[in-house]
């Protein structure tokens, strides 16, 4: 296989872009590596597949001797795609790792799908001129719409995906804008506690949040309804976002200092206190002095937050958060990468329109070069 790698000739992996999500997505060896693992403490299992890839000569008995967790192991050399496979009994078909060829970039259906079995399998399949290939876990989605290639290029090393697409010089076609429009206009209101994704409740994460008899800073002032405990939530709230307690709805509306509107917890486990604007990025700090410190309507202040990124993918200035009300807005500030938003529930994340403030729904997983960020609620265990 890396004997593939270093031919002139490879086109099928020649662009990796990685598809938002919570498992393991690499590309080592020549090959581009999806393993059904989640992204936080898999390592092992990670290292020991990439092992095996770098052993000379055909790194299939080494794969299939391999331990762990399914995965699927492929690589596009020029006429044909080679992929390696193995599943786990009882998987259901729309959870198993999935290898598709599409003919095109705008193909609407696959014209050949590998699902992985509990055994190991192998085959190789030829690859025509403008095909793209998609490694998912459960069903392929449709290349163009969902993932564009610019969503990541990924050169080498892993990062969190749902799964990788795997782009030609043929196959790359200067895409128009993805509309997202799919968004609901008024986002969330706390009824019930939304299915967050098991890389973030693996998560551990120590963060101060005020007190909520502290001296509240010059923030804005806002109009809401007070839980039993005199915690403030937004009008529409049914429960109190602190503690849990019901709202009554009925109530009058009181207004007191904004509280924090949630936590933004990253994929290391590092987590933010939402109560200012913010702008998110690998180096936002100039950014953010540029505007004096101010938040997008003058009224606040606007915080840098660094992330660091392994992949290359995070612009110096990525993502802007901010607050309108009780509502947390997501805009991308014209990233080079993309910023992709799965809402609470949703099956496929969706691409941020540059400029474009979309509402955030608490559980929203954001995905930012290689990094995610989940939204929580700032009520803590
Ligand atoms: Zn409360």
């Amino acid at each position: 296989m890396t004997s593939q790698a270093e031919a002139p000739a490879e086109t099928g992996a020649q662009y990796t872009s990685v598809l938002p999500g919570d498992r393991v997505v690499a590309r080592t060896h020549g090959a581009v590596l999806v393993v059904d693992a989640p992204a936080v403490g898999a390592s092992a299992e990670v290292a020991a597949l990439s092992t095996a890839l770098a052993a000379q000569g055909d790194p299939a008995p080494a794969l299939r001797a391999a331990p762990g967790p399914p995965f699927a192991v492929v690589t596009g050399s020029g006429s044909s795609v080679h992929a390696l496979l193995r599943g786990a009994p009882d998987t259901l078909a729309d959870r198993a790792l999935t290898v598709a060829v599409f003919e095109s970039a705008t193909a609407a259906e696959p014209r050949l799908v590998l699902r992985a079995e509990a055994e190991f399998v192998e085959r190789v399949a030829p690859l025509p001129r403008g095909a793209v290939v998609t490694v998912t876990v459960g069903p392929p989605p449709p290349p163009g719409p969902v993932c564009g290639p610019t969503a990541l290029h990924l050169l080498r090393g892993s990062v969190p995906g749902a799964g990788a697409v795997l782009w030609s010089d043929d196959s790359l076609r200067p895409q128009g804008e993805v509309e997202t429009d799919v968004f609901a206009a008024d986002a969330p209101t706390n009824e019930e506690p939304t299915g967050a994704s098991p890389l973030f409740a693996a998560t551990e994460y120590d963060v101060e949040v005020p007190a909520e008899g502290a001296a509240p800073a010059a923030g804005p002032l806002v109009e809401g309804r007070r839980c039993a405990f005199g915690h403030l939530n937004a009008p529409r709230a049914g429960y109190c976002t602190r503690c849990g307690a019901l709202v009554d709805r009925r109530a009058p509306l009181e207004t007191g200092p904004r509280p924090p509107l949630g936590l933004l917890v990253a994929d290391d486990g590092s987590a933010f206190v939402v109560e200012n604007d913010m702008l998110i990025g690998r180096d936002p700090v100039d950014q953010v002095s540029r505007r004096g410190g101010r938040s997008f309507d003058g009224a606040g202040r606007l915080h840098p937050v660094v992330l660091q990124d392994r992949t290359g993918a995070l612009s110096r200035a990525h993502l802007e958060l901010r607050i309108d009300g009780w509502q947390l807005l997501a805009v991308d500030v014209g990233s080079a990468n993309g910023t992709w938003v799965r809402p609470p529930g949703a099956v496929a994340p969706l691409r941020l329109p540059v400029g474009r403030p979309v509402p955030l729904a608490t559980g929203s997983d954001i995905h930012l070069g290689g990094r995610i960020l989940q939204l929580q609620d700032v009520a803590t265990a």
